[in-house]
């Protein structure tokens, strides 16, 4: 196969056509039409000679995402389940708010993280994607928003997947977006979500970017956290929390906490109080999610009254905190359930 042409950066185009014997703009001009006006066929690219564009067709392919299934809910919220190459399936969201449009994308065919709630996981991990094919996620996205006029305001990485488990593919991918002569997505409008893979927490912090971090929590100590999380054994509560502690020294910047409340496991208000110990002083904010139901385990959904009680007993300790709003619940827009699906069928 050859390599996509969506994995490659503008600094990278840019050296790939000094070392095909252009100058380095070309490499910008081939950014441009990808990312600006969007084409899909180096043939359109009609500022290039006939003799380069040629060889960009040689040399590259596109990533094609094949749409297997679309649900759209009522709340506007779309779930692509897009085919790739090699007859893998990965899961894209556009959800629309009233700010703008955000995107969920996939970062891994899978996941092998394990976490007890997640349908992402069912079948563990089948491979990493490429930068390119995570960029092909939103560039689908933004052809169809094209159609209304509108486009990606935000994209949070929170679909299948561990991103820092596919940590350079995921910076490169970051490195794509948020260039000013592509989609020049805000870098305070992205959030990259870790389960807490604490080597690249560390390396994310010295990036020196202004991208938000987000850490799947889901548990205020050690013990109940391995219950819920396997990854909790490889890189336990604390040593998450000091990572955290040097991410905000270094950066500055705050951190938000995913807390999926799961009935009656994590979700008592003796578990709100221990958490508002862990976080009170940190400059955080915490996302509350009702836990969807996977099926496939035996999780019950928190109670209205637990739900506000928790979020009460945080915010009487000072720490920030939203309940997050649920959308395309009618769609299974929960990460993973609808590729499990798909694969139940096949
Ligand atoms: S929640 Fe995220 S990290 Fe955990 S198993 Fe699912 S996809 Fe993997």
């Amino acid at each position: 196969m050859k390599p996509f042409i969506y994995d490659y950066s503008l600094e990278e185009l840019q050296q790939w056509a000094i070392e095909n014997g252009e100058p380095a703009f070309r490499g910008g001009q081939i950014f441009d039409w990808i990312y600006v006006k969007r084409v899909n066929d180096f043939s359109e690219m009609t500022n290039l000679s006939k003799a380069l564009r040629e060889k960009l067709t040689e040399q590259f392919e596109f990533v094609t995402l094949t749409e297997i299934t679309k649900f759209e809910s009522k709340d506007g919220t779309v779930k692509f389940l897009f085919g790739l190459h090699d007859d893998h399936a990965i899961e894209t969201v556009i959800m629309k708010h009233n700010y703008g449009n955000s995107i969920c994308v996939t970062t891994q065919v899978g996941c092998r993280i394990g976490c007890t709630f997640c349908a992402s996981t069912l079948g563990g991990l089948k491979r990493n994607l490429t930068a390119g094919e995570i960029v092909a996620q939103v560039v689908q996205a933004q052809k169809i928003l094209d159609e209304r006029g509108e486009r990606v305001s935000s994209i949070v990485i929170m679909g299948s997947g561990e991103p820092f488990e596919n940590y350079e593919a995921t910076m490169t991918f970051l490195r794509i977006m948020i260039h000013e002569k592509g989609l020049n997505i805000g870098q305070r409008h992205i959030t990259v979500s870790t389960s807490g893979i604490v080597p690249n927490i560390y390396k994310f912090a010295d990036e020196d970017t202004q991208i938000n971090l987000a850490i799947s929590i889901h548990a205020p100590n050690d013990t109940l956290r391995s219950k819920l999380m396997p990854v909790n054994r490889r890189f336990p509560f604390e040593d998450v929390m000091e990572s955290l502690r040097y991410y905000l020294a270094k950066t500055g910047r705050r951190i938000t906490f995913e807390y999926a409340l799961i009935g009656g496991v994590n979700d008592q208000p003796e578990h709100a109080a221990e958490l508002a110990g862990v976080l009170k002083n940190m400059l955080c904010h915490v996302n509350l999610i009702p836990v969807n139901h996977v099926p496939e385990r035996k999780y019950v959904r928190t109670s209205r009254s637990d739900i506000f009680n928790f979020q009460k007993i945080l915010s009487e300790q000072g720490v920030n905190v939203t309940i997050r709003r649920e959308q395309g619940h009618d769609i299974a827009a929960a990460c993973g359930q609808l590729r499990a699906k798909h694969m139940e069928l096949r």
